[in-house]
């Protein structure tokens, strides 16, 4: 596509644009009257409006059967978690034996690592990214002290070289050939939350399970952002959550995926709940639990209903939409930001500006992360106060991200617009 810096162009895209009509599904919020420029979809997706209604279903099911709520309405309890496993299959690429809705994120990254970090006395690093979300961090900092490891010794960080912004795959490989032998658990955010670099997945995922360490990815950044083959790339484990590019709300649950080599193993250990066990023999409330074959055996509470509703909503709208579309979509108006971008860097020479998310389309999703030292904080609110909606990261970074569901080519040139005023007020 050619690009160009104007309305005109902007507006004759979104004319072009077959996902246009999705944008009216969301609630924007307001800045002096109008529709904000909604770039932190990467931190908390919008508000389908649809979801007050997929609510408001699960109220009514409460208010007129009480308990029998799970066998009766539209919507039984009973089987509510049945419902997400084949939609967020598919935006995962995975088969619905595979994945499972429950819990959040990070109460799933342990329970997944107490499956398939393993340690030995020969074998137990982890290798991850070096400043990963700091959740992250802490999850595998816990569960290697919990296993008796000195994090200094076990967990192995993945850095960028001197000078450069993001990590060279060759570099993520190399690391892993170094540590293969003393290496239980390789495990990356498959988009990486500060810089928006996209990982090769399929390559990583090899190398490590050649090394003959377990392989998983957090993909909270990544589900609903960039395409996923995760039962192709052989990934061994998954988890992710369901705010941000997926649009179910604050806190809103997570989904895992476990591969289909590892579903009908009942001997992998595990922390069981009565939701993980075999639901033919669920209520009979026997001793001696048996897991449910795939993902479904890592349940552990029957499904929360209220907080899910709204994921159920939202997956509707990926169902309906299709990631190879969302893709295609999201690659030109990530790519028309990236071009803006690189304007306003040949226009501004001396204001610092700078992208650290990598060019190439294959490496990255929808964000752009842009570096500003010094005048950061006030262009930061310049943009606020003219109605954007961006992220902020300490010290020195804007984050943002045109999110192909719901904006639009103009939202990204009137971006441009307020940071180009800004870079003019405030660069000497
Ligand atoms: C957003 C995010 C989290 C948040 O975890 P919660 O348990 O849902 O609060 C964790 N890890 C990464 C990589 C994230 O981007």
């Amino acid at each position: 596509m050619q690009y160009q810096n104007t309305l005109e162009f902007a507006q004759t895209c979104d004319a072009q644009d077959a996902l246009a009509s999705y944008r009216q599904q969301f609630h924007f919020p307001q800045h002096q009257g109008r529709n904000t420029y909604y770039f932190t979809g990467n931190s908390l997706g919008l508000m389908p409006k649809k979801v007050r209604e997929y609510i408001e279903t699960e109220l009514k099911s409460w208010e007129t059967y009480g308990v029998e709520g799970h066998f009766e309405g539209p919507n039984p309890w009973m089987h509510y978690h049945k419902l997400f496993s084949e939609k967020a299959a598919k935006i995962v690429g995975a088969k619905p034996l595979e994945v499972v809705v429950m819990n959040t994120l990070t109460t799933n990254l342990h329970l997944l690592m107490v499956s398939f970090y393993r340690p030995t006395a020969e074998r137990f690093k982890i290798i991850m990214e070096g400043g990963a979300f700091p959740s992250d961090q802490y999850a595998v900092e816990s569960q290697v002290k919990f296993h008796g490891f000195a994090p200094e010794a076990a967990i192995i960080e993945l850095v960028p070289r001197p000078g450069e912004d993001h990590l060279r795959h060759e570099d993520i490989l190399q690391t892993i050939k170094t540590h293969g032998a003393s290496t239980a658990l390789v495990m990356l955010g498959g988009v990486n939350y500060y810089t928006g670099q996209l990982f090769n997945m399929a390559e990583i995922t090899q190398a490590g399970q050649a090394a003959g360490a377990v392989v998983g990815f957090d993909l909270a950044h990544a589900a609903g952002n960039v395409p996923l083959q995760l039962h192709d790339w052989n990934v061994d484990f998954a988890c992710w959550c369901s705010y941000k590019y997926l649009n179910s709300g604050p806190g809103g649950p997570s989904g895992i995926f476990v591969h289909e080599r590892h579903a009908h193993n009942p001997a992998l250990p595990r922390f069981a709940g009565w939701w993980g066990h075999d639901e033919s023999e669920r209520f009979k409330m026997r001793k001696g639990f048996q897991p449910m074959p795939g993902a479904a055996g890592w349940q552990l509470s029957n499904a929360q209903v209220m907080a899910m509703a709204p994921h159920l909503a939202a997956l509707d709208i990926f169902d309906a939409v299709g990631m190879p579309a969302l893709r295609a979509k999201s690659e030109q108006l990530t790519g028309y930001l990236a071009f803006l971008l690189a304007a306003l860097q040949q226009k501004h020479p001396h204001s610092g500006l700078n992208i650290i998310t990598p060019k190439q389309p294959h490496e990255r999703g929808c964000q752009q992360s842009i570096l500003l030292p010094k005048i950061g904080r006030q262009v930061f609110e310049h943009l606020q106060k003219n109605g954007v909606i961006a992220d902020w990261r300490e010290p020195d970074v804007i984050r943002v991200a045109p999110v192909p569901l719901y904006n639009s080519f103009e939202d990204v040139y009137h971006l441009c617009q307020l940071l180009d005023e800004a870079l003019q007020m405030f660069e000497n």
